[in-house]
Formats: C-alpha cells, sequence, structure tokens
C-alpha cells in the first residue's frame, strides 16, 4: 500500500477502535456477538480484506503494514480482530500463496467485501501435529468426497467458505498426501456444530466442522494440486504468528493504559496507589514487556517481508508476546487489587482473553521445538 494511504487507513482503524468498539466492549462481552454496525464498519473500511491482494478487492497490507494494524486491534477486545482475522491471516493466506486464478477470481473480492473464510485444519488427535489428521478426500468421478470431523475452527458458524485440510493420499499419517479444499457454506453434508463455551474472547466464535461424505468438483482443490496441504497450513501459519504477537503487543498496551489510569486514581492510605514504589514497579514490567514485544514484531515483520527469515523470527515473537502479555495480565490485575477480579472490569476480561494466545496458532512448546530445530539444524 502506499504510504500516505497506509497512514491514513491506520488512523481511521485507531479512532474507530477506540471511539467505536472499546465503549462497547462490555456489551460484546455480554451478548458474546459483535454488534453488526461494527461489522459493516469494518467491512467499510476495508479490514475484511487489508492483506488480500489489491487487484482482487483488497488493500494489499504487506506483513509490515499489518502488525501496525494488528497494534491497534489488540488494544481492544480480541473477538473484534477475529471476525476478519482468519480472512486476512490463516485462510484466506493460503488462496492468495496459491489459488488458481479461477479461486482467486471467485473467492477473494468477496472476502474482501465481509464473506468469511474459515481454516480448517484441527482435529482431535490433530492439533499441534497436523500430519495426523484423518480426514480424507476420497476422488469420486470428476470431484472428491470428504468425510472428517475438525473442532475448535475459529469463525465456523459464520463462514461462507471453508479452507479444508484433508488426505487425498494413501498415507494413514504424515506430512505427505495432505491436500487443501475449497468448501462452500451449505454444501450438502458439510455441518457445524453449536459454538464452544470458551474461557474468553466473547463474540469470536469456533465450532466443531463435521464433513459427512461432502463431494466437492475437482475446481474446489486448492492451486489444482494434490499433497501440498501440509506446506500450504505451513506457510499461512507462520504468517499469522506474527500478527498473533502483533495483537498480544497491543493488547499488553491497553493492560498498561488500564493499570496506569487505575494507578494514578485508585488511593489507599490517603495517597494514591502509583506513589507506591511496588506499583510502579509492576507498571514497569507491564511497559518493558510491551516495548520488548513491539521491536520484536517490528523486526519479524520486516525479515518475513523481505524473505530473510521465514521461520526463527515468526515462532520467536509469538513464544515472546504470548507469554508476555499473559504476565502483564497478570501483573494488571494484581494493579487493580480486588477490583482486578471482578467481572465488568477491562483487565479482569483481558486476563481470560489472553490465555489463548499460548495456545492457538502453535501452542509455545511447538514454537519452542520449532526454533530450537532450526538452530540445530542450521547452526546460528
Ligand atoms: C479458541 C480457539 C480457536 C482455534 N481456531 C482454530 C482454527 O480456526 N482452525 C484450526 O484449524 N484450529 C484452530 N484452533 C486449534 C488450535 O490451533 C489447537 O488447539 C492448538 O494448535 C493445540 O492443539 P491441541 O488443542 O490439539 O492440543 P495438543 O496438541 O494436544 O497439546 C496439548 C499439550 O501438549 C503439548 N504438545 C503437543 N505436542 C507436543 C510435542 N511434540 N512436544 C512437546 N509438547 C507437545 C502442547 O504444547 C500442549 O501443551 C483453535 C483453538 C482454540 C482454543
Amino acid at each position: 500500500m502506499k504510504a500516505a494511504e497506509f497512514a491514513d487507513v491506520l488512523d481511521a482503524v485507531r479512532r474507530f477502535v477506540r471511539t467505536e468498539v472499546v465503549p462497547r466492549e462490555e456489551e460484546i462481552e455480554e451478548a458474546d456477538a459483535i454488534p453488526a454496525e461494527i461489522r459493516r464498519a469494518a467491512a467499510e473500511m476495508g479490514l475484511f480484506g487489508y492483506t488480500l491482494p489489491e487487484e482482487h478487492g483488497g488493500l494489499g497490507a504487506n506483513l509490515t503494514e499489518d502488525v501496525h494494524l494488528a497494534f491497534e486491534f489488540g488494544y481492544t477486545t480480541p473477538a473484534f480482530r477475529s471476525m476478519f482475522g482468519t480472512n486476512n491471516g490463516i485462510a484466506g493466506q493460503v488462496l492468495v500463496n496459491s489459488g488458481t486464478d479461477e479461486q482467486k477470481q471467485r473467492w477473494l473480492p468477496r472476502l474482501a467485501e465481509g464473506a468469511v473464510a474459515a481454516f480448517a485444519l484441527t482435529e482431535a488427535e490433530a492439533g499441534s501435529d497436523p500430519s495426523g489428521l484423518t480426514t480424507g478426500a476420497r476422488r469420486d468421478g470428476d470431484g472428491y468426497v470428504i468425510s472428517g470431523t475438525k473442532r475448535f475452527i475459529t469463525n465456523a458458524p459464520l463462514a461462507d467458505l471453508f479452507v479444508v485440510f484433508a488426505r487425498t493420499g494413501p498415507e494413514a499419517r504424515g506430512t505427505k498426501g495432505i491436500s487443501v479444499f475449497l468448501v462452500e457454506a451449505g454444501t450438502d453434508g458439510l455441518r457445524v456444530g453449536p459454538k464452544d463455551r470458551k474461557t474468553g474472547q466473547a463474540g469470536a466464535w469456533t465450532a466443531e466442522v463435521v464433513f459427512d461424505h461432502v463431494r466437492v468438483p475437482s475446481s474446489a482443490l486448492v492451486g489444482g494440486q494434490e499433497g501440498a496441504g501440509f506446506g500450504e497450513a505451513m506457510k499461512s501459519l507462520v504468517r499469522g504468528r506474527v500478527h498473533i504477537a502483533a495483537i498480544c503487543v497491543g493488547m499488553a498496551q491497553r493492560l498498561l493504559a488500564e493499570s496506569v489510569a487505575h494507578a494514578q486514581s485508585s488511593r489507599q492510605g490517603g495517597q494514591p496507589i502509583g506513589e507506591f514504589q511496588l506499583v510502579q514497579a509492576m507498571l514497569a514490567d507491564i511497559q518493558t514487556g510491551a516495548y520488548a514485544g513491539r521491536a520484536m514484531v517490528l523486526e519479524a515483520a520486516r525479515n518475513y517481508d523481505s524473505g530473510t527469515d521465514r521461520k526463527i523470527g515468526p515462532s520467536a515473537a509469538k513464544l515472546f508476546c504470548s507469554e508476555m502479555v499473559g504476565r502483564a495480565a497478570d501483573l494488571a490485575v494484581q494493579v487493580h487489587g480486588g477490583l482486578g477480579y471482578m467481572r465488568g472490569v477491562p483487565v479482569e476480561r483481558m486476563y481470560r482473553d489472553a490465555r489463548l494466545f499460548r495456545i492457538y496458532e502453535g501452542t509455545s512448546e511447538i514454537q519452542r521445538l520449532i526454533i530450537g530445530r532450526a538452530l540445530v539444524r542450521d547452526g546460528v
């Protein structure tokens, strides 16, 4: 995106998040839903396709631009970014990276306008290690028949399109023989379960997705090529990790703002608690973590965009920032004292919301394995 154009988008997003979404966080939490007018406004701002190519109706943001936006999205409920996160991230990027021209022309403009794509990889025994997935896609005439069950699929209850990973090869497990398909919502045999009851991130929905002999044409095979699915999933997830790290930084910044405001206004022993040095130390630790995370994310995004590091940087940023925001949320609750344990107080909600970041798009353990393995294999 041109620098001036991007500055306008960033400014509009920042204002929208702070004036329209932040004041409605409690309503989103209670209703477990994003209000329709927020969704409409996000679509009008181009947020459903801000990383998708301009020629297909998106805003064409690179990862460096993406993380600047994500710092702003992270400042409010993660449900806001989750609404369009799969379009721009894990699901949309599969199409951008490997879709045929026909697949891109058919889907990307619709996604950019506000349709929703879900990324369906995880299964009961294939989470951290998706090479264990057992959903199968059997060739049948001029198409495929997909059978299997996916779980924890973000946006499944809203999705118009499912990007589905299924085994086309004869192997029972392993990274080979996995392919990726585009399955339209409403296709016969595709069933979305009730939304999951989660710890946090209310307003962002996940659900089980069952494929019961779902027939799709050959044109649904992404890139027209069997066996490329595992690589596609990994490529999409790497980019997503830097984005998630940036969301964590945004949330840490918000936790800091809430904590500083509380420390300045709440009093004990006749003085603001912010005058106690032990409280100041907690604020200093939140600030330092957010600052380090921000620097790391910007470096990881730059190296991703230039192609110099698409392995260690993204995993290191996701590992550090998701752990960092967990500590920041814990400290923010502590700064708030008993109030920090009460429903309706933003840091209490964020304490629950933050927990997910260490789990999805690769747990902290998996990030450590990726980093460690790359170091031993390639040296430093
Ligand atoms: C709210 C939410 C949204 C999600 N959205 C999506 C989505 O949109 N699409 C999608 O496909 N998936 C999605 N997921 C799934 C998510 O990516 C997985 O939950 C995650 O990757 C962990 O897999 P798992 O739950 O199977 O846990 P497991 O893999 O069973 O992990 C359990 C524990 O074992 C550890 N572990 C596992 N393997 C190893 C190993 N080799 N070495 C050391 N430790 C290991 C893990 O780190 C973890 O601590 C979502 C999950 C949640 C909770």
